[in-house]
């Protein structure tokens, strides 16, 4: 019996390597038909967000149960937390190191090390979730962004986005520009050196310290996310007056971080499988942020106290002059900035061009 069915077995698949080999779709990778399916992959991951982190933390278990379901198990991804295994900022260098094979973030949380590197999380009034996607996957982007990390050993793959955020929670108007000035604001990067410019104080502080230090009154106001998230945390109960648009992240890109090595260690077939999952998680994750957006911006307009603002035209109109001042500068100090921001703008005109004849035109109907 035994003997019969390893025939069979053997029989069958030399069948099926036959028929691969015949179909023109298959023959151009030798690889697919050399796949080991007996070896499994233990792999870690580590993130920089808080344990249990709704959508971002969330959405990285999802991505690599999905990725488990998808191998039949022989690709097993163990998630930690930001602080489970290593520091949150710290993903990016234990990632390059090889300690972990995998981690998700956001580019811009390396600044300090590639500066260049913020391109490919958000700029101030940069491109929304749309424009990143067509520029990372056709418009060259990634190819960019993979070079900028191929020093540190590093594949980055985009793995969702939060959307268009809140420009953030403030304990008075603002009205105009003067309103900014002195102003004490949990406001981090690129963002937080434009509200420098503009007069602002910008001062960093982690997540878990925004609400009290909003409460006590030691800053005058914050950014954080978007009404999901922002009421999650409870900020309407420190700070009554919420302004849109966030200028400052316009769509922020997070990425799924490889290690260089163990990527090359894996068959053909888990490398598809990883960067198909990605992919489908980069939607996913968006389109989840989208939906807890405008169902917690409703709860949030509801609720007596806080009230929802437009930034005024010439605050945002100054904001942007001072972005564009702000990343000059950064281009004339670093030429591989330089370069990449140039990229960036060529593609950005013309995503402009076409949104303003397209999605923008559409959304100005009145309807
Ligand atoms: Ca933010």
């Amino acid at each position: 019996m035994v003997i019969h069915h390893s025939i069979r077995t053997l029989f069958l698949g030399l069948l099926v390597l036959t028929l691969t080999a015949c179909d023109p779709e298959n023959v151009t990778d030798s690889a697919t038909t050399a796949v080991d399916t007996s070896k499994t992959y233990h792999w870690k991951m580590v993130t920089t967000w808080p344990p249990g982190f709704p959508v971002l933390q969330e959405g990285a278990e999802r991505f690599a149960q999905n990725i488990k379901n998808m191998s039949n198990g022989r690709l097993n991804i163990k998630v930690y937390a930001g602080g489970e295994l290593i520091p949150p900022l710290q993903t990016f260098d234990a990632v390059s190191q090889g300690t972990v094979e995998m981690g998700h973030g956001s580019a811009y949380y390396w600044a300090g090390k590639v500066p260049e590197a913020q391109f490919f999380s958000t700029v101030p009034f940069g491109m929304t979730a749309r424009g990143m996607n067509a520029w990372l996957y056709d418009g060259g982007g990634l190819e960019l962004w993979r070079e900028v990390y191929q020093p540190f050993h590093v594949i980055p793959f985009p793995l969702g986005n939060t959307g268009v955020q809140m420009g953030g929670w403030f304990n008075k108007e603002i009205n105009s520009l003067d309103d900014i000035k002195g102003l004490k604001m949990r406001i981090p990067g690129l963002g937080g050196k434009v509200f420098a410019k503009a007069g602002g104080n910008p001062v960093l502080l982690a997540g878990s310290e925004v609400y009290t230090a909003l409460e006590r009154n030691t800053i005058d106001a914050t950014e954080w996310i978007g009404p999901y998230h922002d009421q999650r945390l409870g900020l309407y109960r420190a700070a009554k007056h919420y302004y849109y648009p966030g200028w400052h992240e316009p769509g922020t890109v997070l990425e799924l971080t490889i290690n260089q090595r163990a990527w090359a260690s894996l068959p053909k077939d888990l490398q598809a499988i990883i960067s198909n999952a990605a992919m489908a998680e980069n939607v996913r994750m968006l389109s989840e942020m989208e939906q807890k957006n405008m169902s917690a911006l409703q709860e949030l307009k509801e609720r007596p106290k806080v009230k929802i603002h437009r930034f005024p035209d010439d605050v945002l109109a100054k904001l942007k002059m001072l972005t564009d001042e702000t990343l000059a500068e950064e281009a004339a100090k670093n030429p591989e900035f330089k370069r990449i921001y140039e990229a960036y703008q060529a593609f950005r005109q013309q995503n402009d061009a076409w949104s303003d004849i397209s999605e923008n035109a559409y959304l100005a109907i009145e309807k």
